[in-house]
């Protein structure tokens, strides 16, 4: 479990860093405005310790950007402001909690504790393939932070393969997955190939981390480059 930090209070942030590496997370830390938004940027978090005040810029503004990545990482936001007004702005843009400081650290690690089970039990609506990031519901792929276009079938594929990483699928239970039960009367299999193929295109083109393997005699294979 990761965790990043963004708090200008040194001591504040020492103490999290603290307990929370004794609680075994991995902790990182951003002392301002522009360190977090690197951070965040460049990387994932289990979870987002988030301070508002920060020198160079607003916490509601990583926020922000955070939704404009389509980033999933959970986020309390913590602020010496008990304004409700920063409390409302933070929870629509996006934050899983708010805790006013001061506070207890066995408070924070309480909060932490249920943002990340609360992620967990929402399922697999956000699938994570490397680089590659798909939102099942909202019918969206990102690549390296980018959407790309793809066809109903072509998504449809994606994420059937996406269920099924370290498995082969053979054809035919791609058929019946993805075109349902019409289709299993047939033995040609090529309209399967072609969609895969332009699926595979566009996962290169974008310099995917996965890539969809032929095995042959049995179908086909998710694979991490
Ligand atoms: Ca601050």
């Amino acid at each position: 479990m990761k965790i990043l930090v963004i708090e200008d209070e040194p001591e504040m942030r020492r103490l999290i860093k603290q307990f929370l590496t004794e609680e075994n997370y991995i902790v990182e830390e951003a002392a301002d405005f522009h360190s977090g938004l690197d951070k965040i940027s460049a990387y994932d978090y289990d979870c987002i310790l988030l301070d508002i005040s920060l020198p160079g810029g607003s916490g509601l503004e990583i926020l922000q950007e955070l939704k404009n990545m389509n980033k999933a990482d959970s986020v309390i936001i913590i602020s010496a402001k008990d304004s409700l007004d920063d409390k409302i702005k933070g929870l629509d843009l996006g934050a899983d909690d708010y805790l006013t400081k001061p506070f207890h650290i066995a408070e924070l690690n309480a909060r932490i504790k249920s943002v990340i089970r609360r992620k967990k039990s929402e399922g697999r609506r956000l699938l994570e393939l490397g680089n590659v990031k798909i939102n099942i519901e909202e019918r969206l792929v990102l690549i390296n932070n980018e959407s790309i276009e793809l066809n109903r079938k072509e998504f449809d594929i994606l994420v059937f393969f996406g269920m099924n990483k370290s498995r082969i699928v053979s054809k035919s239970a791609i058929a019946e997955n993805i075109w349902g039960d019409y289709i299993d009367q047939s033995n040609d299999f090529d309209f399967i190939y072609s969609q895969i193929k332009n699926l595979r295109k566009k996962l290169r083109d974008q310099e995917a981390d996965i890539d969809i393997n032929a095995v042959y005699g049995m179908g086909y294979k998710l694979i991490f480059k």
